[in-house]
């Protein structure tokens, strides 16, 4: 493992264990994609192995809920060890929902600890103005209180406070392979103003400036246990 391995290894894990898990939850199929993928697709890279657990919250709409399948499908098949966990709730309305989100988020606490080894919980940033994203966000806070917790931003139609900690370089390979992905598995969201090829290519060149590099994703963490 090379210094910069290791440098991104001990930014998202703890411990040395062998076992080393990337625990997302978000509220719509497509969050994840959106949010760190590209991050994911360099770790794939990388020797450092993990797997990752993605909870997707709102699936109750079977055309997205597929899509979100199709998406993880061909990321498996790229070897990325993804397990999906989908709840049907509905989008838009989840904080109404948030007791059974936290209870259902507790369930997946005991899981985690069960699974003994090195684990980050990646979720949206705490001031996300999308009312799922802060649902989420609050529901994770509140139920995973010691657990190293990063979270990452999603480009929406209002502007937010987001404190950026730390930047993923990307190079433009992946950059690329990040969006068509995208583009190419959530058809049902192409309609959408902000749903476009430039802006997602857009945002990872303008966070590549603030961090003196090509491209680039962003995260904030939110906690640290050590
Ligand atoms: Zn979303």
């Amino acid at each position: 493992m090379n210094n910069y391995e290791q440098g991104i290894k001990n930014i998202f894990w703890t411990g040395n264990s062998k076992k080393k898990y990337l625990f997302i939850f978000v509220a719509h199929p497509d969050d994840f994609e959106i949010g760190c993928l590209g991050t994911v697709l360099k770790l794939q890279e990388s020797s450092v192995n993990f797997s990752i657990k993605l909870l997707t919250f709102c699936a109750s709409n079977e055309i997205r809920k597929k899509e979100q399948e199709a998406s993880i499908e061909s990321l498996n098949r790229l070897g990325i060890n993804i397990e999906l966990i989908m709840f049907n709730y509905i989008d838009t309305i989840l904080l109404e929902s948030i007791s059974d989100i936290k209870k259902d988020i507790q369930k997946y606490e005991n899981k985690i600890k069960a699974l003994g080894g090195d684990i980050c919980v990646i979720t949206h940033h705490c001031n996300d103005r999308h009312q799922d994203h802060a649902c989420i966000n609050n529901a994770v806070i509140q139920v995973l209180r010691n657990h190293r917790v990063i979270t990452f931003r999603i480009l929406k139609y209002e502007e937010e406070k987001f404190v950026a900690s730390f930047y993923v370089s990307l190079n433009e390979h992946i950059s690329k392979n990040k969006v068509a992905h995208i583009l190419k598995n959530f058809p049902s969201q192409h309609g959408k103003n902000w749903f476009r090829k430039e802006v997602f290519l857009s945002q990872l060149r303008v966070q590549g400036v603030h961090a003196n590099c090509e491209f680039a994703e962003v995260f904030s963490i939110e906690k640290m246990c050590i």
